[in-house]
C-alpha cells in the first residue's frame, strides 16, 4: 500500500535551543539523506509541525516558550502522530519515564553520538511506516534497552532481529517491560501475568523465565535483560 507516501526524502524536525546541537544534527541529517528544518523554542517548534509536517520530531526536553513534554502532550491531544524522538539531557530514568508517558516513541540521552542518533531515526521511521502501512492504527509499542515489542502483532526485536516467543513468555516480558525497575517475586509474576494464585506452581514462572532468556540473549550472556534478584526474584532493568 503506497497510498499515503510522501517523496521518499524524510522530512525531520530539530526542536533544539541549543546552537551547536542543532547545526550538528542538521548537518548530519543532510549527509545521511534526510531533509532537516529547525525551531530554536517550543513555539516556533509547535508551529512548524503544523506548517511542515515533518515525517519526524527530533524534541529537546527544556525549550524556551514551550517544554518538550509540554509540546509531545500537545500535538497527541491534537491528533498529531508523527514519531517523536526526546532528547533527555539527564539521563534519569524519570526523564526517558516521562517522555515516553507524554507518547514519545524514543528518547536518547545527550550527550549522544550522532551515529546513535541516525540509527534511532532510521529505527523509529522504519517502526512508523510498518504501522502506518498496516492501516494506520498506531500500535503500541514498549521497549527496554536493544528490545522492542509490538504487542498488536504479537512482534519481538531485539537489536533488530526477531524473536519468536509463544504467548505467555510474551505476556511475561511485557509485564517485565512495562515495570521495568521493580523486583517481582515468583509469586506476584504468577499472579499478575498467569492469573494463578498458588504458590506450589512458582516453578512455571523459572522455566518460562529461562526459555524467555534463552531466545533474548541467542548465545550471549543470558541474564543480560532479565536479571535474577536473589531471594526476591526478577527484574528486567
Ligand atoms: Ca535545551
Amino acid at each position: 500500500m503506497t497510498s499515503g507516501k510522501r517523496s521518499n526524502t524524510k522530512k525531520i524536525l530539530i526542536i533544539e535551543d541549543e546552537p551547536n546541537i542543532r547545526e550538528l544534527v542538521l548537518y548530519n541529517l543532510k549527509t545521511g539523506g534526510y531533509e532537516g528544518i529547525a525551531a530554536e523554542d517550543g513555539i516556533a517548534g509547535i508551529t512548524m509541525v503544523q506548517r511542515e509536517k515533518p515525517d519526524l520530531i527530533l524534541l529537546d526536553i527544556m525549550l524556551p516558550g514551550k517544554t518538550g513534554y509540554e509540546i509531545c502532550r500537545e500535538l497527541r491531544e491534537e491528533g498529531n502522530e508523527t514519531p517523536i524522538i526526546m532528547l533527555t539531557a539527564k539521563t534519569e530514568e524519570s526523564d526517558k519515564v516521562t517522555g515516553l508517558e507524554c507518547g514519545a516513541d524514543d528518547y536518547i540521552s545527550k550527550p549522544f553520538g550522532i551515529r546513535e542518533l541516525m540509527a534511532r531515526i532510521k529505527a523509529v521511521l522504519r517502526r512508523y511506516e510498518v504501522t502506518s502501512e498496516a492501516g494506520g492504527a498506531r500500535d503500541t509499542v514498549i521497549a527496554a534497552d536493544d528490545i522492542v515489542m509490538n504487542v498488536e502483532r504479537h512482534e519481538v526485536l531485539v537489536a533488530g532481529r526477531p524473536v519468536e516467543l509463544t504467548l505467555r513468555e510474551f505476556e511475561l516480558l511485557r509485564y517485565l517491560i512495562e515495570n521495568r525497575g521493580r523486583v517481582f517475586s515468583r509469586e506476584q509474576l504468577l499472579h499478575n501475568v498467569w492469573g494463578i494464585n498458588y504458590a506450589g506452581e512458582t516453578r512455571t514462572v523459572d522455566v518460562h523465565i529461562r526459555h524467555l532468556r534463552q531466545k533474548l540473549a541467542d548465545g550471549d550472556n543470558e541474564e543480560k535483560y532479565i536479571q535474577t534478584i536473589r531471594g526476591k526474584g526478577y527484574k528486567v532493568r
